[in-house]
């Protein structure tokens, strides 16, 4: 509807009486210590790691469900219910969430709805305000809705949900490492097996084995399971000859949810190319990073502790990556996970380290990274709607090729509108150039 000067001042005016005599009334439904029983929906996000999900809420005495997969009934509910200016993503939690509600499934009265906060500057940090005005214009106003973070909660009222982090921060540690070792083993071999379907089928079997080790808290056990995975992949028959390679970088969701990137991953395996993407250890790696720039920059303060700490932590992680990374190294597939302060300085030469919104210079680092392993294809994901994105990946194009000028570029940017034969046809360029 387009509204016309004087409608528009009229509206504007009536929002404004409103606030003043304080007709608005905004989210009413708190989580507090009487709804910890509540099942807590919380969208799909991605194959590797959104099963762990549930299960380490467990371990905390709560009763997550995931969503079904993202599909095309999530992004037509998210846009009927969401603002439409919104990044993609956005839309897609919110019409995964929705979805789940109207499924009929459940029981709304006993429901919550958790969505994670970044607390960053892009849209991620305020998902849970636009998840609670799409609740409400559906109808669904008294659903409480949580944060889920480690870290701080901003602009919510949950005084009920807890996380006892020290009870679940190993498994949860060794759930992410283990994800993603799986991920990477399975897409090796995903496009070399010769039997159709096997590195899936090993995939879903060592998901739902680790469901259960994460289920009774043995972080340990996960490295037992991995090796066992890396056998069970090394004994898969597979064609023994070079396969081209594509790297696949960009916005977090789009990149890892199968249905954010509209499947091209599995279009690209189909065209026999084997896709690589960045783990998923190396965002959060990122941060020891960032925090080391802000402080540099005079935009972060951190106390002496935390400045000592810092290096201490990172340390650790390191210390059990490695673990991870001797087990893997036992695959046909690994990739030794290179360090985050070695990408951090390549990104460097393309763009100051205090680009943090969105995917930050991670992206140019990527595409550095890729360049340096001789990957010269890397495909770009953008949701529509993600000015961050565009910002530290679209606007470092020029200098990215002047530095990489063998390099292959391709930005996509991703909406539910898009039609899939212009995105294939210009995938086709990229992988038969
Ligand atoms: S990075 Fe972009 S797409 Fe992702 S949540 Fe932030 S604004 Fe949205």
């Amino acid at each position: 509807m387009i509204f016309n000067m004087q409608q528009k001042k009229e509206i504007a005016s009536q929002a404004v009486n409103n606030v003043k005599n304080n007709d608005y009334i905004g989210y009413t439904a708190f989580f507090g210590k009487k709804d910890r029983h509540r099942t807590v929906l919380i969208p799909w996000f991605t194959d590797f790691l959104s099963p762990f999900i549930p299960a380490i809420a467990k371990l905390s005495g709560y009763n997550f469900v995931n969503c079904p997969k993202t599909s095309k009934t999530s992004a037509d509910i998210g846009l009927k219910y969401g603002n439409n200016e919104v990044c993609y993503p956005a839309t897609l939690v919110l019409g995964d969430l929705i979805a789940e509600i109207q499924s009929g499934k459940h029981d709304p009265e006993t429901l919550a709805v958790g969505i994670s906060q970044t607390g960053g500057q892009c849209r991620a940090t305020n998902y849970i305000g636009m998840v609670k005005a799409g609740l409400k214009s559906a109808g669904y106003g008294n659903i409480p809705v949580i944060v889920v973070s480690l870290g701080g909660v901003f602009q919510n009222e949950q005084s009920g949900f807890k996380l006892p982090v020290f009870k679940i921060l190993n498994i949860s540690i060794n759930g992410f490492f283990f994800g993603d070792a799986l991920n990477q083993l399975f897409a090796f071999h995903v496009v070399r097996e010769k039997e159709k379907g096997r590195s899936q089928q090993i995939f879903d079997n060592y998901m739902e084995l680790a469901t259960n080790i994460i289920l009774k808290n043995k972080p340990k056990a996960l490295l037992g399971l991995l090796e066992d995975a890396v056998k069970d992949y090394n004994s898969i028959e597979i064609y023994d000859r070079e396969y081209e390679k594509v790297g696949l970088v960009g916005e977090i969701f789009v990149k890892y949810n199968n249905y954010g990137q509209a499947h091209i991953t599995e279009w690209l395996r189909t065209k026999g190319m084997e896709v690589v993407t960045p783990s998923m250890i190396e965002f959060f790696m990122q941060t020891f990073v960032n925090q080391r720039e802000n402080v540099k920059n005079g935009i972060n303060r951190l106390s002496e502790i935390t400045l000592k700490l810092l290096p201490f932590t990172y340390k650790l992680l390191q210390k059990r990556l490695s673990k991870f990374e001797k087990i893997m190294s036992k695959s046909r597939a690994y990739v030794p996970e290179e360090n985050i302060y070695k990408i951090a300085e390549k990104a460097k030469e393309i763009l100051s380290l205090s680009n943090q919104f969105g995917e930050g210079w991670m992206i140019a680092g990527d595409v550095a990274s890729f360049a340096t392993k001789g990957i010269n294809r890397v495909v770009c994901v953008q949701p529509f709607g993600c000015i961050a994105n565009h910002i530290v990946a679209k606007g470092i194009e020029k200098r990215l090729k002047k530095n990489y000028p063998t390099m292959n570029l391709l930005f996509l940017d991703i909406d539910g509108g898009m039609a899939e034969v212009n995105l294939h046809n210009r995938l086709e360029f990229l992988i038969t150039e």
